[in-house]
């Protein structure tokens, strides 16, 4: 049986720290959905979902075991859906360990046959943080670097 694994998150934007936990997750698993998801918090957000997607499905064109959706459900319950067992998280400091913590824990309750798996960030990408290169972009300044793919 395929090892899927869903790569859950914001993605406002997605990030060359969310390319690396990918990338790296490509030898635990032989396929990985990144799942855009509408986050009750992040109602608005400031980069469009759909214009996202896009940008996703760009930066993985050439490697098929990487597929993009947009939900609006419990990750529990896409899991099924996709037959994905496993959620992928990338743990960069204390902070994201006390709130994946909760997280996996609830997912693993509603829909027993989850497992979360955590990748500790790379080094050099622990600082690539969603909210700063939107603040960063919204003043003007340059943020492709810290993007894999062209804005
Ligand atoms: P959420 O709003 O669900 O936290 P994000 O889009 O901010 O979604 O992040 C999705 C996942 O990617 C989370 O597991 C987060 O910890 C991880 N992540 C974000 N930035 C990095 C990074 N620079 N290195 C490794 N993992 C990261």
């Amino acid at each position: 049986m395929k090892r899927i694994a869903l790569f859950p998150g914001s993605f406002d934007p997605f990030t060359k720290g969310h390319e690396d936990i990918v990338k790296r997750g490509l030898k635990l698993f032989d396929e990985i959905i990144v799942a855009i998801g509408y986050n009750s918090k992040k109602a608005n957000r400031y980069f469009d979902i759909e214009y996202m997607e896009e940008k996703i499905n760009q930066t993985f064109s050439d490697t098929p075991e990487v597929s993009v959706l947009v939900y609006n459900e419990l990750t529990a319950q896409i899991a099924d859906k996709y037959e994905a067992f496993y959620i992928l998280r990338g743990l960069r400091n204390t902070t994201d360990f006390e709130y994946e913590n909760s997280i996996s824990q609830v997912n693993r309750d509603l829909n027993p046959k989850l497992e979360t798996v955590f990748l500790i960030t790379s080094a050099e990408l622990a600082a690539v943080n969603s909210s700063i290169v939107r603040e960063v972009h919204r003043y003007g300044g340059d943020v492709q670097k810290y993007l894999p793919y062209d804005l």
